[in-house]
Order: structure tokens, then sequence, then C-alpha cells
């Protein structure tokens, strides 16, 4: 065995927490819904149509990069990615290619190589000889993040997926719900041997459970050195996991990155991300996992394992915190919410719905504000060709009245931001 030595990289695609698509105003939420019930002429991509960038989801993809000590790129841009198959109607699924937002991070002793966002494709239904398509999936926005090869071992990368679950969950960017779709895994792997680095590698696609992944990284381990052992070359390709055989099988041969002819998204500009926002939403990341389980050894004298029960989710935690507020004492709270999870029952819901209140209250919503903005613009030609003949006072006045329409939620930027483009 020791003349060979797996290495392991991960791509991992999370849906994060917005309301609509990533570039159209279909709802986001597709789980359980009839088929073909969320679509529109963006995300069937109709000829004409053009897409305009959910900057929810751009925020939570640099809050996932922040949390994960990724560099921000301040320079963005989307990219199509071409191939041909009947879950994306476009022919291309808009993705970032050589400017991901962000890049060069680590966690857990993994260095992350990139974050980055795209959309979402439809889902095919094989009935007997037919295949329906639902596309209420495809444009839901994406977060991709891409790890090196630091892992060796497929209980490792059990272990820092868990990890990295609760993470995002942590910093709430995505549900991260395996069950639902919105946390997938796709490992990467090859086995080095004495001759050096391998050449090839094998992909296995869309793997939705941490025990899958862990069975299916050992069996491709196995049947990879048993290939290397006879002198063969295992082929680069894509395989899937099939439970039920315990088995991976070959899906196809990989692609190549040209072979995608990626090339700028023409329909999209730029995405120019300022320092200013990156402070920002770098300091209302909070306290992560990490500090908070650091913390509640050095501070309240939990040991290592009290601190990890406190810390499992975000909403034990706060209660913990409430708890102390209270006067309880740091061990006597931590026996509370470690032993007693049913006094939790009722309190992480109210905790839970307090925060959704107030985020719904607060968070920008790029997709919500644009129909806001057009009405407004329709409402006002004057002050809209004063703008476009030069008046920067206009655009004051215009951003006043979509303020006034949004009692005063919609953020101030981005509604500049939406004017300008829409009178540009
Ligand atoms: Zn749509
Ligand atoms: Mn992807």
């Amino acid at each position: 065995m020791s003349d060979f030595q797996p290495i392991i990289g991960l791509e991992i695609h999370v849906q994060p927490k917005t309301i609509s698509k990533m570039f159209c105003s279909c709802s986001a939420s597709y789980f359980g819904k009839p088929a073909n019930t969320q679509v529109c002429p963006v995300c069937l991509g109709l000829p004409g149509s053009l897409p305009v960038p959910n900057s929810l989801a751009i925020k939570q993809t640099i809050r996932l990069g922040l949390a994960l000590g990724c560099e921000i790129a301040e320079h963005s841009k989307f990219d199509r990615k071409h191939y041909f198959y009947p879950d994306l109607p476009k022919g291309y699924q808009i993705s970032q290619y050589d400017l991901p937002l962000c890049q060069k991070g680590e966690f857990e002793g993994v260095q992350i190589r990139r974050v980055h966002l795209e959309e979402d494709t439809g889902k095919l239904l094989h009935q007997g000889r037919d295949t329906l398509i639902d596309f209420n999936r495809c444009g839901v926005p994406l977060i991709e993040i891409v790890t090196e090869p630091d892992l060796y071992e497929a209980a490792s990368v059990k272990k820092f997926l868990q990890k990295l679950r609760h993470l995002i969950r942590w910093i709430e960017v995505s549900e991260a719900d395996m069950e639902k779709g919105s946390m997938r895994l796709e490992p990467n792997i090859s086995v080095r041997t004495k001759e050096g680095l391998p050449p090839y590698k094998v992909e296995i696609k869309n793997i939705n459970s941490f025990r899958f992944v862990e069975r299916a990284i050992n069996y491709e381990i196995k049947r990879q050195i048993e290939i290397l052992s006879k002198g063969e070359l295992p082929p680069q390709e894509t395989r899937g996991w099939v439970e039920n055989k315990g088995r991976t099988v070959s899906q196809r041969t990989k692609e190549e990155a040209h072979d995608y002819r990626y090339f700028p998204e023409p329909d999209i500009p730029p995405l120019e991300v300022n320092q200013s926002l990156i402070k920002k939403l770098k300091n209302e990341l909070g306290e992560l996992p990490k500090q908070a389980q650091a913390r509640l050894i050095r501070e309240c004298g939990l040991s290592s394992q009290e601190a990890d029960l406190v810390s499992r989710e975000k909403s034990i935690f706060e209660y913990f915190n409430r708890l102390l507020l209270e006067g309880v004492s740091a061990k006597e709270a931590a026996r509370i919410v470690i032993h007693k999870p049913n006094l939790l029952e009722s309190e992480p819901k109210v905790v839970a719905s307090h925060l959704k209140a107030e985020k719904e209250s607060t968070v920008v919503l790029g997709r919500e504000i644009a129909p806001i903005v057009e009405k407004v613009l329709q409402q006002n030609p004057k002050a809209a060709a004063d703008f476009q003949g030069g008046k920067s006072g206009a655009l004051q006045f215009l951003i006043g009245q979509v303020m006034k329409e949004t009692k005063g939620k919609a953020d101030p930027q981005l509604t500049s931001q939406l004017i300008k483009e829409r009178l540009s």
C-alpha cells in the first residue's frame, strides 16, 4: 500500500440563501414545487432575454470567501461555460472562469483554490422511455468551492466536509441541506505512485451524503490501485456513485477546460467589488465557530468537548450566550444546552424567526428593487431625462423616490447603480 498515495481534492456546490434566482426574479426555492411553475424568459434562456445578477448571491459568496480566509477579487466577471445538455436551455451555464470572486483561502488545513458563483441547471426526470425536464431549478444561484488536492483519505474528507457545512450554516450562507440538494459534493481522486504525480484524475459527481462520499472514495482508491498495480493507468473520467451496488460507474470521459469554450458573458458588465463593501461584510460575519470555541474554552472555562457541543449550532450557541446574560454560570449554561436539548425546542424557533424577520427588513434585494426602479422611472420621465442630460441632482431625486416606495428598505448604493444601469 505504501507505494500508492491517494490524492483527493473537492468541489462543493452550495445554494446560497436568496429569495430570487441568480439572474431573474423567479423564486429560488424550487424544492417540492410543481414542475415548471417558477420560470421566466431569462431562466429559460429565451432569445432577447437579459440576465441581471442577484446582489445578495454575490454578497453571500463574498461572505463565504471571507470565512474561508480567501482573497476577495475587486475585479471579477461572469463567463459562459458551453455544453450541450437538455437541462441547460441556453446551451451554456453562466459561471466564473479566470476571475472568480474569491481565491486562495485556507480552512482546516486544506487550501481553498477558489470560491465562485454560477447558476444551477434544470432537473431531468427519466420515466421509462421518456425524459421530462423541470426548469424550476434552472438559474438558481450556486456557490462552488474548489479545494486544492490536500486530502489523502476518505475519513479526513468526511471530517473536513462536516466542518465546512457547520461553517456555512453558522454564517447563514446556505442551509447546506444535502437531502434537499442545497449542498452537493464532488470529490476528485487520483493515486500517486513511486513514479510521481498521477497524470489523470477521476471525478465523482453529485454525491448527497457524507457517508456516501466516504464509501465512494474508499471504493475508488481501491479500484485505481488495482489498475495501477497491473502497470496500467486509470482513464481520466467522470464517474457516478451507485449506492445500492456500492461502486462507482463510468459516466463520461472528463472534458478539458477548452472543450467548454469559456468566454466572458457579454450581457453582464464586469463586477467591481469595492473595499468598503468587503470590509462591511467582514465585520458583519462576527465570531466564526473556531473563534467561538476558543473563547468558550479561554473565557468560559469549558473543556474543548463542551465547547464543541455548545457551538454545534448557531442557535444553540446563541441560547447559551443568552443564558450567560441572564446570569447563569458558564458551566451551568453549558450543562443546560448540552444535556437538556428539549429545553431548546421552542427557543431556537424564536431565535430563528426573529433572525428571519430582521433579515427580511434589512437585507438588500436587488431583484426586488429592480421592478420598483422601473416603476419610479416610468412615473418620473422628466427626472430620468434630466439625469441622462447630465443633471446629477436628478439621480438623488430618483433614489429618494425608490426609498419612499420601499419604505427605506432599499440599499441606496444598489438603487443608484440600478438606476444608472437602466438609464445608461
Ligand atoms: Zn426566471
Ligand atoms: Mn460548478
